[in-house]
């Protein structure tokens, strides 16, 4: 081990032992330092992810994507939300009325004064996503409130046209 590498495994230690949130991060079966984490994502995913950050609305080009295919956590790449599920909510952010099994654990939020929310983690990486709200369509009357930037598309190959107006 260099004196380089060593000094980074120090730092964020140390950083990983000040932050009050990160101890619990060890109930998740992808777990990395938080200088770990900023490496893979990059400064603007890494804010929403780890940081419970949420993005500018409409700045996403996600929220006008309507593809067949998969969005995964960009954290650790596990599917989370389906194509069949997406709908155009007109809030700013990718919207889903339903989210794939097991893809997601929920945890209060208080950050709003007089207001609790659902925020919503991926169950692999505790990487936060985006909210949960009750206003959605049927047949869940659930809207997914996801961030672009803690999803990575992965449109269906087979089709030959990469989107797709066929309802399912
Ligand atoms: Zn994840």
């Amino acid at each position: 081990m260099t004196r380089g590498t060593l000094l980074r495994v120090a730092s964020a230690f140390v950083a990983a032992a000040s932050l009050p949130g990160v101890a619990r991060a060890e109930r998740y079966a992808v777990t990395m330092s938080p200088a770990a984490w900023l490496r893979r994502l990059g400064p603007a995913r890494y804010a929403i992810l780890r940081e419970g950050g949420t993005e500018a609305p409409y700045s996403s080009p996600l929220e006008k994507e309507f593809a067949v295919g998969r969005y995964l956590c960009a954290g650790c790449n596990r599917p989370a939300f389906s194509s069949a599920t997406k709908y155009h909510a007109g809030e700013g952010w990718p919207s889903f009325w339903d989210v794939l099994p097991g893809a997601v654990r929920y945890k209060k939020d208080y950050q709003l004064i007089g207001e609790v929310r659902t925020e919503v983690h991926c169950s692999r990486c505790g990487g936060h996503l985006g909210h949960r709200f009750h206003d959605g369509p049927q047949p869940t009357g659930l809207r997914y409130c996801i961030d672009g930037l803690a999803l990575r598309f992965i449109p269906e190959r087979g089709d030959g046209r990469g989107r797709s107006s066929a309802r399912e």
